[in-house]
């Protein structure tokens, strides 16, 4: 992990999994990669910080609190989230994003 520059063939931008380098060395499992809204790249095991980025980026990356962190308004607090936080803070804030969603769903 640890870069906030994206560019398109990079590797998952927690775990650096990239299928290319998997086939090199004769990997039998090649995992999918998913690209999210801010550009990254994520391996099947870390696509849910993708998706976390693209729930954000379709609620307008609003300001949110958990009981292990919060997070600023705006996309540069997501790559920051995305990229950086660790497993158990990263997934509070998930569900309080889908907490989030489903208040202005409702209102
Ligand atoms: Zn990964």
């Amino acid at each position: 992990m640890g870069k906030l520059l994206t560019s398109p063939n990079d590797p998952c931008a927690w775990c650096s999994y990239h299928p290319d380098e998997a086939r090199a060395y004769g990997d039998a499992v090649i995992l999918a990669m998913i690209q999210d809204a801010l550009g990254y790249r994520w391996c099947e095991e870390h696509r849910y910080r993708g998706e976390f980025v693209n729930l954000a980026a379709s609620l307008g990356w609003p300001a949110l609190e958990s009981d292990l962190g919060n997070i600023a308004q705006g996309p540069y607090y997501y790559a920051i989230g995305a990229v950086f936080y660790e497993e158990a803070l990263l997934l509070l804030l998930y569900v309080a994003l889908e907490i989030f969603d489903e208040t202005q769903a409702a209102s």
